[in-house]
């Protein structure tokens, strides 16, 4: 089983590693900083290289339940047993963990039910169970004010027999968490937000920076699809 380092930091850009398996176009390492697909957070892109070689890597996807590194077509993969530098895109990255923190506070100031959502670079979103029509302006002001307080971020793991043992804990949670894999993975916006969550966050909300509301769209009677964008 690949080590998730960007489970305990978010913030490692680079790391070295050993490639374990290759399959169709892609590899397998023993740890890597690449944040694979999910809970709607696009897979990392960057670069590998090896003895004098390179390649890039265009998608990080789960296969088989592990983290799978897909190279470019074409490129020529490392055996099993070579030692790789893994090197992510940076910036793109950072982007998607300044949307992915943001709309955690989306979901603190609008408070329905979570539909769905998609993050991106440059435009993200978040569906929300909803009759009412959203305030633009007044939603906008309070993310801005949940940005500018800095309020701190961290995870903690807990067991679930922890999670049972403090109820209130369970009470204070936007999303109810999994059950049966024994271990939950809580993300803490201070005072804010509490939620299981497996994503890539920042240490701090006012590192979000400039984020702003687009388009609401009504999708349905009850969904209302808010966008927001990075001004930068
Ligand atoms: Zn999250």
């Amino acid at each position: 089983m690949t080590k998730y380092l960007f489970r305990d930091d978010a913030y490692l850009k680079s790391c070295t590693a050993t490639v374990t398996e290759c399959g169709d176009g892609w590899i397998r390492v023993d740890q890597t900083v690449f944040y694979p697909l999910g809970g709607g957070q696009p897979g990392d892109t960057g670069s590998l290289s090896w003895d004098g070689n390179d390649a890039r890597i265009v998608d990080t996807r789960y296969v088989d339940r592990d983290i799978a590194h897909f190279l470019e077509e074409g490129a020529s993969a490392p055996a099993v047993g070579t030692e790789v530098r893994l090197e992510l895109d940076w910036d793109r990255r950072y982007r998607h963990m300044r949307m992915h923190t943001a709309m955690h506070l989306l979901g603190s100031v609008l408070r329905y039910g979570v539909t769905g959502g998609n993050i991106g670079a440059d435009k993200s979103r978040l569906d929300f169970d909803m009759e009412d029509p959203v305030d633009k302006e007044a939603a906008g002001a309070a993310l801005a004010d949940l940005v500018a307080a800095d309020h701190a971020i961290s995870c903690r793991w807990i067991s679930e027999a922890e999670l049972d043992a403090n109820p209130e804990l369970v009470r204070t949670m936007s999303v109810q968490p999994p059950r049966g894999r024994g271990a939950i993975r809580l993300l803490e916006i201070e005072g804010i937000d509490l939620q299981p969550c497996g994503g890539t966050h920042l240490r701090s909300t006012s590192e979000v920076g400039a984020v702003r509301i687009g388009k609401v769209e009504k999708k349905g009677r009850q969904n209302r699809r808010v966008n927001i964008h990075l001004d930068d």
